[in-house]
């Protein structure tokens, strides 16, 4: 969960969302690369959303010039180092997904062939750090470039578990996947802590923060609520919105 890349200055940001609240500057950083931000821009539909496909590695695939996860492969080593069942693991990653799907107008679907995925997920060859992100984008002209796809790749020599313990030398493969996933739609290291994005591991929240959200939301849309076939009263219905952002 290392530093990943340059990080945009604060005036960089007025400068380009000039409709972000003071408080938001500081709850979330947007990935700038090579100077410019990255987001997904695969829309479907009115009003737009955006889909991203993701899929876990079955050989190993190799990413040359890559920053990070260059060489990776099937997440068997990290289950059976960990002794985690394969299906806790991958339905963790699954809620991980879900945390930023139920606040940001983007969705994530699971696919078998991960060389049509966007976002790759596996084990690292060359066992590093704890775990990390490259984010790859296609040259373009907008202030906003389009990422290709991104690798989300685990150390498979550290333990890994599911849930807090107050261990924090043994990370939570949930809320490792979910900062994870942020850098992989486009989001940095915020300057202050307190979110999930912060770059520092810690168990004293297992869900999206304020800041995180609202990054999430700068750049993807605010998720769009269905809509309810049978309106409940008010209250209930506030509620429901509170609990999906809340977890
Ligand atoms: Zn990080």
């Amino acid at each position: 969960m290392r530093r990943l890349l340059v990080l945009s200055s604060i005036s960089a940001l007025i400068a380009t969302f000039a409709t972000v609240n003071a408080q938001g500057l500081f709850g979330f950083r947007l990935l700038k690369l090579d100077g410019e931000h990255v987001v997904w821009s695969t829309w479907q539909g009115e009003p737009k959303v955006t889909h991203v496909t993701y899929a876990y590695v079955r050989t190993r695939t190799d990413t040359p010039g890559a920053i990070n996860c260059q060489s990776i492969g099937p997440i068997d080593p990290i289950l059976e180092r960990s002794n985690l069942d394969r299906t806790d693991f991958r339905d963790e990653v699954r809620a991980a997904f879900d945390m930023w799907e139920s606040v940001a107008n983007i969705r994530f679907t699971e696919i078998d062939d991960p060389s049509r995925a966007g976002i790759l997920i596996g084990a690292q060859l060359e066992p590093f750090g704890r775990a990390f992100t490259n984010v790859a984008y296609r040259p373009g002209d907008s202030d906003r470039r389009a990422i290709e796809r991104s690798i989300v790749c685990f150390n498979p020599e550290q333990r890994w578990k599911i849930g807090f313990d107050g261990d924090l030398d043994v990370y939570d493969i949930r809320y490792t996947a979910a900062h994870e996933i942020g850098h992989a739609i486009g989001l940095d290291h915020p300057a202050s802590g307190g979110q999930l994005m912060h770059y520092k591991y810690q168990e004293k929240f297992r869900t999206l923060q304020p800041g995180d959200i609202e990054g999430a939301v700068l750049l993807y849309g605010l998720r769009e609520q269905p809509t309810d076939v049978h309106p409940e009263p008010r209250v209930h219905s506030a509620s429901a919105t509170s609990a999906a952002i809340r977890e």
